[in-house]
């Protein structure tokens, strides 16, 4: 919590919370909360930003997911005082959230994956508060906004969620890389997010159409659990990020021996591909890609829009 940055307007308002680096090999999100702090003027802004470019400095030091102690800090709020090195961090960070009255996420594909850009949100019971987070990710502007279970735990959203306060977070990109478009677009998200919130007086809002899709199912919204690796071995992913594939078409393969033909990995059911596995290195077990399983309308939805392409 070193590079916890208060910027606080002229007038007053709400306070916004924005946490980047969550995961320590996230770097986009870092960028982009430095570049927003250089590019705030406090005479426009009605209220406090709370900043906090850094959130799992111990896993950001070890370039990594997870901080030394092996834990996610994204499966493990609200935290605990007294616990371990990311038990602690994310204690401090629900208190964080507390004191502030809306909560911003940002988030990428990390070392391994690359994710289409996305702004996605809990589809809690609570329908005024439901409401402001549809509002909030719909401003962000990225091409799709995704409602999911709220009844994930262990999430900065679900600390947010407990204590009735508005939280979106954001997708975009990943690879280990930072894309100054990533930077861009996420800086340009937060602003909008703001001026949404009338919390900041600026010409350059753009009213965002993205596609909108929302899931009850429990589980929607965990990126991490889908389309397991069957074996060890080298992933070579087969399409780029942001197709739409029917069922049966080959995800990509994996081959782990001479001696042995490559396994392949065909999609279970058709929609678009929101999240790809790029770190070919991978252990049995880990997720190789998420497909939005959805009937709904792709219009508007090109592959250009995606970065981090792995063809
Ligand atoms: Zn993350």
């Amino acid at each position: 919590m070193d590079l916890l940055l208060r910027i606080a307007g002229e007038a007053s308002g709400p306070k916004l919370l924005i946490l980047g680096g969550v995961h320590g090999d996230e770097f986009e999100p870092i960028m982009a909360i430095r570049r927003l702090a250089e590019v705030i003027d406090r005479s426009r802004l009605a209220g406090q930003l709370v900043l906090v470019p850094i959130a799992n400095a111990p896993a950001f030091k070890l370039q990594q997911r997870c901080g030394p102690d092996g834990l996610d800090l994204a499966r493990t709020f609200p935290g605990n005082v007294q616990g371990g090195e990311t038990e602690r961090i994310a204690a401090q960070l629900t208190a964080l959230i507390s004191e502030c009255d809306f909560l911003i996420d940002l988030h990428t594909g990390g070392r391994a994956m690359t994710i289409w850009p996305l702004t996605g949100y809990m589809l809690c019971d609570d329908g005024d508060l439901l409401e402001v987070q549809r509002r909030m990710a719909r401003a962000f502007g990225l091409p799709l906004t995704w409602g999911t279970s709220a009844r994930l735990e262990g999430r900065s959203l679900s600390a947010a969620r407990d204590m009735g306060k508005p939280a979106i977070y954001a997708e975009w990109g990943g690879g280990g890389g930072c894309d100054p478009a990533g930077v861009e677009a996420y800086v340009q998200g937060c602003l909008n997010v703001m001026i949404e919130l009338k919390m900041y007086a600026s010409p350059l809002y753009v009213d965002p159409m993205p596609m909108v899709i929302e899931d009850h199912r429990y589980g929607s919204g965990h990126l991490q659990a889908n389309y397991p690796a069957p074996l060890a071995g080298f992933y070579q992913s087969a399409q780029p990020l942001g197709r739409v594939i029917s069922e049966g078409t080959l995800l990509g393969s994996i081959w782990s021996s001479w001696n042995q033909p490559v396994t392949e990995v065909r999609a279970a059911g058709a929609g678009l591909l929101i999240v790809n596995r790029t770190l070919p290195a991978v252990s049995e077990g880990d997720a190789l890609a998420t497909i939005l399983e959805t009937d709904g309308d792709f219009t508007g939805v090109s592959e250009d829009m995606a970065s981090g392409d792995v063809e």
